[in-house]
């Protein structure tokens, strides 16, 4: 058995496949018969054909249009005359197919990573892919294609990219294993969203567990079993029942308000990453969107998303949300979350350094794009906009004044926005804790960010499994953090929001309704559990609770109290 991070809940019974670099070496031979070999080379390219169309089809069927695009320059590149003829050639002159085939897309790739315009600069990514597909092939390399599964796979990857994730194949993924990553990490969002239970941070892990193996992986505790006994095979079996029936007994909380055991109301609503999402949540109750990530929308582009992308992606969940508030984060890049064609500069410090709303304000006119978007996406439903990272008042004045800007900008081109739009901030610094009250003064709302907020109180990567034991929020600095933000918000009389992923802790709930938060903004699988915890906690039993956590003095102590009262 090995043990990792618990990201995902669930348990996957399956057949490992194991995604892994495919190791292209080879020493170069001369062919016997270089018919025979050219043939070999023509065999290889038609099954590349094959599988990358199979990728397009399935890609389009999901929406994927534009990368389905970019597979397109995959054929072609695969099907060049010039290059058929190059690599031909040199196997006629005595060359394996193997270096033949790289000799020539190598000499593509340079030609084309050479050029002045930037497209065809791009291009030289899709020749090496056509040259790794068709060197793994000629090698017997097997690619895992994460996008065409068998049934109950059980995916280990190295590290999980949500380019990864665009068009994985959810219907035959019984679960992910992966050798990096925290709870918090994107790759655990990810997964999450997508109901694949997940054990993340398992060590070499793709070099212990081969294609083939059967496994167990058990995504609520971080284990995975490989090769389980029989018995092992049962007890988890029973589980999985276990877990389906549970599902099934929240049905309950579908459909009815969000409401302490009191009678309080809450804001329930999901964290979504792209517009597709939206379906998710509206499918799983939630009663609007508390976090549209917009990162992803840049994170699976190859350039800057331009204003008409950027605005229709906006619109569809608005749209989809019908009149439901949807928070949209403006651009939250650096630190964890790299943009490669953004180029920003490798820092010592990542999350200490220029990223998200410092990048933003820094690149003006590229903000202004992603602001007039959700300003023309406004008028179709209750968009409302969120800064991420801010620090000090300043930075939400500056956003402000841009919003201005943008607005006589779309009033110039006749296009309708709601004029009243909200504008929000994360609260994920310990600085923005410490000025709630300033912030409040000139907010609409507040979201607490508690993935990173906790990473920046107790300096703590959430990444990091050495200090780990530091990041969790029973830490007395966080719960102190967590109530002077929420009641100096409540004292302004903005909406209080909670999107980090402490919102669906069922341990905490009954410390955030204490101290009077507002709207729960989790992913949207755990909708309806959390419906269920809010409700059965009434105000008065939750500020008994936590009159007696907020005097202890460690983490262990507060989580230790806390389990004793759940329900
Ligand atoms: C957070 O920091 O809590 C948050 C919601 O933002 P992200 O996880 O995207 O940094
Ligand atoms: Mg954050």
């Amino acid at each position: 058995m090995f043990e990792g991070v618990n990201a995902s809940d669930g348990i996957g019974i399956g057949v490992a496949r194991v995604a892994v670099e495919p190791d292209l070496s080879f020493t170069p031979t001369t062919p016997e018969d270089p018919e025979a070999e050219k043939a070999r080379y023509t065999e290889a390219r038609d099954r590349f054909i094959a599988s990358t169309n199979k990728q397009i089809e399935r890609m389009i069927a999901n929406g994927l249009e534009k990368e389905a695009g970019i597979m397109n320059a995959h054929i072609e590149f695969a099907t060049d005359d010039g290059i058929i003829e190059m690599v031909e050639g040199s196997v006629d002159g005595g060359m394996c197919a193997e270096q033949a085939v790289a000799d020539a897309y190598d000499m593509y790739y340079t030609m084309f990573s050479q050029m002045e315009d930037e497209l065809f600069r791009e291009r030289a990514a899709d020749v090496a892919d056509v040259k790794t597909g068709l060197l793994a092939d000629l090698l017997g390399q097997e690619l895992v294609d994460l996008s065409s599964l068998p049934e109950n796979s059980i995916v280990i990857v190295h590290e999980l990219t949500p380019s990864m994730t665009a068009d994985i194949d959810k219907e035959n993924v019984a679960a992910i294993v992966t050798e990096t990553g925290g709870r918090t990490s994107h790759a655990a969002i990810i997964c999450r969203a997508l109901e694949i239970p997940a054990v993340l941070s398992v060590p070499d892990v793709t070099t212990i567990i081969k294609n083939g193996d059967l496994c167990i992986a058990d995504g609520s505790k971080g284990q995975v079993i490989v090769d389980p006994t029989a018995d092992e095979l049962e007890t988890y079996r029973a589980a999985a029942k276990k877990l389906a029936e549970d599902k099934a007994a929240l049905e309950a909380f579908r459909g009815v308000p969000t409401k302490t055991a009191d009678g309080i109301e809450k804001l329930l609503v999901a964290n979504i990453g792209n517009p597709n999402d939206a379906n998710g949540a509206a499918e799983h109750d939630a009663e609007g969107v508390g976090l549209f990530r917009s990162e992803f929308l840049f994170m699976d582009a190859t350039e800057l998303p331009s204003e008409e992308e950027q605005f229709a992606a906006y619109q569809k969940v608005a749209l989809r949300m019908k009149n439901q508030p949807v928070i949209i984060r403006t651009l939250d890049v650096g630190g964890d979350k790299e943009i490669p064609y953004m180029d920003l500069p490798k820092e010592e410090n990542p999350f200490l350094g220029y990223r998200a709303i410092r990048y933003c304000l820094n690149n003006p006119e590229e903000y202004k794009v992603q602001l007039r978007a959700l300003l023309r996406a406004s008028a179709f439903g209750d968009v409302e906009i969120m800064v991420p990272l801010v620090t000090c008042i300043d930075e939400i004045r500056k956003v402000k004044a841009l919003v201005e800007e943008c607005k006589k900008e779309l009033d110039e081109r006749g296009i309708k926005y709601n004029p009243n739009i909200k504008i929000g901030t994360m609260v994920e610094t310990p600085s923005a804790a410490q000025i709630a009250d300033i912030l409040a003064a000139e907010c609409d709302f507040f979201s607490i960010g508690t993935n990173d907020l906790i990473g920046y109180t107790m300096c703590a990567d959430r990444g990091q499994d050495k200090v780990a034991y530091l990041y969790n929020p029973y830490q007395p600095a966080v719960l102190r953090s967590l109530k002077r933000i929420i009641e100096e918000g409540n004292k302004a009389g903005i909406m209080v929001g909670m999107c980090g992923e402490a919102a669906a802790d069922p341990l905490l709930i009954p410390v955030l309704i204490s101290f009077g938060l507002g709207e729960f903004s989790v992913s949207a699988p755990s909708i309806l559990r959390v419906r269920r915890t809010i409700s059965s906690w009434s105000k008065a039993e939750a500020d008994a609770l936590v009159e007696k956590i907020m005097v202890l003095k460690t983490s262990n102590e507060v989580k230790a109290m806390l389990q004793a009262a759940a329900k």
